[in-house]
């Protein structure tokens, strides 16, 4: 019988990983408490009309700055199309946190 490739058991773990902090329950009220306090999409970058915010934004990525996680200033919420939009830009490679200027 052969044995199972190694590697699949390794890529399974990933995706949990990555998501860390985000996947706590500290972080499902913080996002809830950011999104209560600003209800709508409040990226300066949104076009169109104010939609409700679904997600919360870490402007200055967890990758690098992991203790702002939890830092409302560096937490910005947004609505799916701004997240979507933010988020392929930094998986592109190009630095985002000029897009929040003063955003609070
Ligand atoms: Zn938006």
């Amino acid at each position: 019988m052969p044995n199972r490739p190694p590697s699949h058991n390794a890529n399974r773990r990933r995706q949990p990983k990555a998501r860390g902090a985000l996947a706590t329950s500290r972080w499902t009220r913080f996002s809830a408490r950011v999104r209560r306090r600003y209800p709508l999409c409040m990226a300066p970058f949104h076009r169109g009309p104010q939609v409700p915010a679904t997600a919360v934004h870490h402007i200055l990525p967890r990758a690098t700055h992991p203790h702002l996680t939890f830092s409302e200033p560096n937490c910005c919420p947004v609505c799916a199309q701004c997240h979507g939009l933010v988020e392929g830009a930094e998986r592109a490679g190009e630095v985002t946190a000029g897009w929040f200027d003063g955003w609070m």
